[in-house]
C-alpha cells in the first residue's frame, strides 16, 4: 500500500488493546472479537496486567512487554488511566493511538484532561482518534480491520465514512451492511482532539478505494479549512455531508454534545454550497444519495427520463423529480419512433414513458436502451411496479445490463411492492444499480447528483475572485478612534467604501439648520434629511428620515423636525439628494469568526427584515458566483424587469457584490456591513447606495 497520511490508523500492520478486560460482554472484549472476526491480516495484542488471556488470545502485562511495537494502539482503560497508557504507548514507539474512552471535552471538567491527552500524543508525535469515539474500520483485503465495538462489519466498497456521534456510527455500519451499501474506511471521531474530519478527506482524496466520502457532522472545527480542502476534494470525489442541528433546538442539542459549537446554519449552508458539498438532512437521504453516487457516474446536466411500467408512480416521480429542480427531458424524435417500436399501441411514449404494466425485461431493456442513448437525456429514473405474471428479477438483469451499457449516464431504479422485489433489489444492488423503495428517494438522488455536477462544471468554469489591489486592501479599514460604539461614523466609513468603488450618494453631515439649508442648495432637486442620533440604528423606524424636501424653506423645517423630535440624543443630520430608483435591494456581509467573510444580497428597504429574502455566498466573489447569487433572491425576478418596468442595471450590481466581498475579504475587523437600500437603476444607468452601516470589531488586525 501507497503511504498514504493516518496510515498508522487505517493500515496498521499490528494492534494493541489496551484495556482488553477479560469479561467477554466488556466493550474491549468486543473489540478483539471484531478484530478477529473481521480477519484482521497482522498479530493483535490484548494488554492487560492481570489477564492471562482475552477471549483465548494471550494477553500482555504492558506494552512494552509486547514482542513488537504495535502501530495502533485502541485504548478503552478508564479516564483517568488513558494519560499514563497513552504515554507508554508513546514511549515504546507506537505509531498511533484510538481512543474510545469517554469522559473528557464532553463532560463539565473534561477539558483540561482532554488537552492533556493532546499534549502527550503530540510529544511522542502519536496521531489521535477520538476520546470518546466507536474506533475505527478498514476493508482493504490486506488489512481487515475492525478496531470498533460495532457489531457489525459492512461489506467492502467505494465509501468512506466520518461520524462525530459514535451511537449513530453503529446504526449506519447496520445500515450499510444491510442494503449491501460498501465502505471502504470508517473513523468515529468522537470529540475530534486530534484527528478531524479534515485530516480523514485528505486521506481519502488519495485513497485509490474511495470514490464518495460521508460526513455526519455535529461541528466544525475550522469551517474555513474545511471549506478550503472540501472545496479542492469535492471537485474528484463527491462529499456527502450530514449536518446535524439544523433547527434552533437541534442546534442547542448538538452544542451540548461532543464539545460542539452552535453554527448559523444559513452561514454552513453557504460555506456548503460554495464547497460542493452535498448536504442531507436525514440518514436515509444519506445513503439514498451514497448509493447512486458509488454506483453510477454524475450526470451531464439536470435532464430526466421516466420510465415505468405503471401510471400513478410515473406522476409521482415527474413530480418528485419537478420540485427538486430536476427537467423532465424532451424526447427526440428518434427515440419516441424506437418506443413507438417496442410498445404496444396503449403505452406512452412521451416522458414520462408509461410502457403499461404488462411489459417485459426484454420490452424494458429496449425502452431504456433507447432513452439512455437520446442526447437529450441526461439521467435515467425507471420505475417498475410487478404485475402478479412478472418475472421480476428478469427485469433487474435488465435494467443491470442497460444501465452498464450506458457507462455516462446514471441510472436509479424504483421497484415498488412485494411481489419478487426484495429478490430484484438485490439483484439491483448486486449489479450496481440503486434501487429504491419509492419514486421521490430516487428523485432525491439524481437531484443532487445533478447538483452536484454542476457545481463541479461551474467550479472549472468560473473566473478568479475579485480582490482589491494591494495598495488599497492592505489600508486600515478604520483608526480605532472612528467608530464610537463598534458603528462606523459616517466620514470614514464614506471614505471606506469609496475606497473599493462602492457608489455612496454624496452626503454632508450638518448641524446647524443654516448649515442643512446651505448644504440642500448646494444639491441639484429634492434632497432627503436623516437624523444622526444617539442609539438610533434603524432611522426611519423613529421618524428620522425626511424625503423628497424641496426648497430652502421645507428643508429648514425637516431640520427643526428632527431636533425637537430626537431631543438631546440628536447629533445633527445628512443631507443627501434624493434618488429615484427602480428596485431597493439590499447588499451586505459579515466577517464571521469561523466561516470568514460572506456577501449578502436580497429585496431591500425597509421591509428587509420582513421579506427575509436574502441569500449569502462566500468571499471573494467571482463574476460568475456574483451572478448565481443575484439569481438566488426573489429581488433577480425585479431586476429584470417586472410588470412593465424596465429592466435594471445588473452588471451594476454584480460589480457592487464583487467590490463588498473585496472589502469584506481585505478587512476581517469590518464584522458587519449593510447598504440597505441600494437603489438600482435602469440598465446602463448603475446604482446608489443610500444608507450604509458597518460594525467594527475593536482588536481584530486585519489578515
Ligand atoms: P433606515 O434604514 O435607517 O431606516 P434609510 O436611510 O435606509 O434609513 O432610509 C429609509 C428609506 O428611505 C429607504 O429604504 C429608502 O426607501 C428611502 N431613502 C433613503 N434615502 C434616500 C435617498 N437619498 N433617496 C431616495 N430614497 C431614500
Ligand atoms: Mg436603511
Amino acid at each position: 500500500m501507497s503511504e498514504l497520511p493516518l496510515n498508522a490508523i487505517f493500515a496498521p500492520r499490528s494492534v494493541a488493546i489496551v484495556g482488553a478486560s477479560r469479561d467477554p460482554a466488556s466493550l474491549s472484549a468486543g473489540v478483539v472479537r471484531n478484530l478477529l472476526s473481521a480477519g484482521f491480516r497482522g498479530p493483535i495484542y490484548p494488554v492487560n496486567p492481570s489477564a492471562r488471556h482475552v477471549l483465548s488470545v494471550p494477553a500482555w502485562a504492558s506494552i512494552e512487554a509486547l514482542p513488537e511495537v504495535p502501530d495502533l494502539a485502541v485504548v478503552l482503560v478508564p479516564a483517568a488511566l488513558v494519560l499514563p497508557a497513552v504515554h507508554a504507548c508513546g514511549r515504546a514507539g507506537v505509531g498511533a493511538v484510538a481512543v474510545l474512552t469517554a469522559g473528557f471535552a464532553e463532560v463539565p471538567g473534561g477539558a483540561d484532561l482532554q488537552r492533556a491527552l493532546v499534549e502527550v500524543a503530540a510529544a511522542h508525535s502519536m496521531r489521535l482518534v477520538g476520546p470518546n469515539c466507536l474506533g475505527v474500520l478498514s476493508t482493504a483485503e490486506d488489512v481487515r480491520l475492525n478496531a470498533t465495538f460495532a457489531p457489525t462489519m459492512p461489506p467492502p466498497g467505494n465509501v468512506a465514512f466520518m461520524t462525530q456521534s459514535g451511537a449513530l456510527g453503529v446504526a449506519i455500519l447496520d445500515t450499510a451492511a444491510a442494503l449491501g451499501l460498501g465502505i471502504s474506511e470508517f473513523a468515529s471521531v468522537g470529540n475530534k482532539a486530534d484527528v478531524s474530519g479534515n485530516d480523514l478527506i485528505e486521506r481519502w482524496e488519495h485513497d485509490p478505494r474511495t470514490k464518495v466520502i460521508l460526513l455526519y457532522l455535529e461541528s466544525f472545527g475550522n469551517p474555513r479549512r474545511f471549506a478550503q480542502i472540501a472545496r479542492r476534494v469535492s471537485r474528484s470525489k463527491p462529499i456527502v455531508a450530514m449536518k446535524a442541528g439544523r433547527t434552533a433546538s437541534g442546534a442547542r442539542a448538538a452544542a451540548s454534545h461532543t464539545a460542539a459549537m452552535a453554527d448559523t446554519d444559513r452561514t454552513i449552508q453557504a460555506v456548503l454550497d460554495h464547497t460542493g458539498v452535498i448536504r442531507v438532512s436525514t440518514v436515509e437521504e444519506l445513503f439514498e444519495t451514497a448509493s447512486l453516487l458509488a454506483t453510477q457516474p454524475l450526470p451531464a446536466s439536470n435532464r430526466v427520463a421516466i420510465v415505468s411500467n405503471a401510471g400513478g408512480p410515473g406522476v409521482l416521480a415527474t413530480d418528485a423529480c419537478a420540485s427538486r429542480g430536476l427537467e423532465l427531458a424532451r424526447l427526440s424524435p428518434e427515440t419516441t419512433r424506437r418506443l413507438r417500436s417496442a410498445l404496444p399501441s396503449e403505452a406512452s411514449v412521451t416522458n414520462p414513458v408509461d410502457m403499461i404494466a404488462a411489459a417485459d425485461s426484454d420490452t424494458i431493456g429496449a425502452c431504456l436502451d433507447a432513452v439512455l442513448a437520446d442526447p437529450e437525456v441526461d439521467a435515467v429514473l425507471t420505475l417498475y411496479v410487478p404485475p402478479i405474471t412478472a418475472d421480476t428479477e428478469a427485469v433487474a438483469r435488465a435494467v443491470v445490463r442497460a444501465a452498464t451499457c450506458a457507462t455516462s449516464k446514471p441510472v436509479a431504479a424504483c421497484f415498488m411492492g412485494a411481489h419478487g422485489v426484495p429478490a430484484a433489489r438485490h439483484a439491483l444492488e448486486r449489479g450496481g444499480v440503486p434501487a429504491y423503495a419509492f419514486p421521490e428517494a430516487g428523485a432525491r438522488a439524481l437531484a443532487h447528483a445533478a447538483t452536484h455536477a454542476r457545481w463541479r462544471h461551474e467550479s472549472e468554469h468560473d473566473g478568479p475572485p475579485k480582490r482589491a489591489p494591494s495598495r488599497i486592501a492592505s489600508r486600515p479599514a478604520v483608526s480605532v478612534t472612528q467608530a464610537a460604539d463598534g458603528w462606523l461614523d459616517p466620514v470614514p466609513l464614506a471614505a471606506l467604501l469609496r475606497r473599493f468603488e462602492v457608489p455612496l450618494v454624496t452626503e454632508r453631515v450638518v448641524s446647524y439648520v443654516t448649515e442643512a439649508v446651505k448644504a440642500a442648495a448646494a444639491i441639484e432637486g429634492p434632497v432627503v434629511l436623516k437624523v444622526l442620533a444617539e442609539g438610533v440604528v434603524h432611522k426611519s423606524d423613529r421618524g428620522g428620515v425626511l424625503l423628497d424636501l424641496d426648497g430652502a424653506n421645507a428643508v429648514a423645517d425637516g431640520f427643526t423636525t428632527l431636533k425637537s423630535r430626537f431631543g438631546d440624543a440628536f447629533r445633527g443630520a445628512i443631507v443627501q439628494p434624493f434618488v429615484r430608483g427602480e428596485v431597493e435591494i439590499i447588499v451586505g456581509g459579515v466577517n464571521d469568526p469561523r466561516a470568514g467573510p460572506l456577501v449578502m444580497f436580497g429585496l431591500g428597504g425597509v421591509a428587509a427584515e420582513v421579506l427575509d429574502d436574502t441569500a449569502l455566498q462566500p468571499a471573494p466573489l467571482s463574476e460568475e458566483a456574483a451572478e448565481r447569487l443575484i439569481d438566488r433572491s426573489r429581488a433577480a425576478h425585479l431586476l429584470a424587469g417586472h410588470r412593465g418596468r424596465p429592466p435594471c442595471d445588473r452588471a451594476a450590481v454584480r460589480t457592487l457584490l464583487q467590490d463588498v466581498g473585496a472589502l469584506l475579504t481585505a478587512h476581517p475587523e469590518v464584522r458587519e456591513l449593510d447598504l440597505n437600500p441600494v437603489l438600482v437603476q435602469p440598465d446602463g444607468e448603475g446604482l446608489m447606495v443610500v444608507d450604509a452601516r458597518a460594525c467594527i470589531q475593536r482588536g481584530r488586525p486585519p489578515r
